[in-house]
């Protein structure tokens, strides 16, 4: 199996999705998910023009991206898992995102390890749309309290540029597509009730980027695709 083969397959059927639905293609990041894949094969995807990467594990995205990113310093890196406060130095030191923000007290330590280290950080707030999943905000009011915090400017080093959720592990097609219009929808209503213009929705991995695509997604979250089976 050849990754950079996999990685222009999956870049091809994301254009492809999106002209089939009129939208276009430039207007959907794709997020190569390295998880658990090595040093050495996230390389041959930077090679083959891959920038933008997922990792939900701050100590694993470290070991494989400090190099990586000193190397090519166009890498860009969103941790996508669950944030344990404890994680949350390392995490702002390596990543230009952080998707999974799911609490007040998440951002607040957020804040605080970027404001030591005087950088800005990219913040995406994840959103409980689909039963199994343990992470995200659980509800619209939780979501809407911390947005106003944020409008409130007590978070100068954090931008929070849109939404990411995770759709349940199903194949019932409708249960999936539910879930990605759920956050498409809170999006609309929170750009509405604040006046905000936040454009990203992070939805969408290797079983159901299509569907995420048609309701909506600008980034699309793809480990298995592209690097292959995992081995835990
Ligand atoms: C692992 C993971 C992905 C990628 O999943 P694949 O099915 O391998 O594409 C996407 N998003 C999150 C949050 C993940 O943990």
């Amino acid at each position: 199996m050849n990754i950079a083969e996999n990685l222009i397959n999956v870049q091809n059927q994301i254009t492809k999705i999106a002209q089939n639905c009129e939208r276009n293609p430039n207007s959907i990041k794709l997020l190569a998910v390295s998880k658990f894949h090595s040093k050495d094969e996230i390389l041959q995807t930077v090679k083959a023009g891959q920038f933008l990467y997922g990792e939900n594990r701050v100590q694993e995205a470290t070991q494989k991206f400090l190099e990586i990113i000193n190397q090519f310093p166009n890498v860009n890196l969103h941790i996508i898992g669950q944030l344990q406060s404890n994680k949350v130095k390392n995490a702002v030191q390596i990543a230009s995102c952080i998707e999974s923000v799911d609490s007040l007290k998440l951002l607040e330590k957020i804040e605080h390890q970027c404001s030591l280290i005087d950088k800005k950080m990219e913040v995406l707030f994840e959103y409980h749309t689909a039963e199994d999943s343990k992470s995200g905000f659980t509800t619209e009011n939780e979501l809407f309290f911390v947005l106003e915090k944020y409008l409130k400017k007590q978070f100068p080093h954090i931008i929070v540029k849109g939404f990411m959720t995770m759709a349940p592990f199903t194949n019932d097609e409708k249960l999936i597509r539910n879930s990605f219009s759920t956050l498409r929808n809170l999006l609309e209503k929170s750009n509405k009730e604040f006046s905000l213009n936040l454009q990203e929705l992070s939805m969408g991995m290797s079983n159901d980027y299509k569907i995420a695509i048609e309701e909506g997604s600008t980034i699309v979250r793809i480990g298995t695709s592209i690097f292959g089976q995992r081995n835990y």
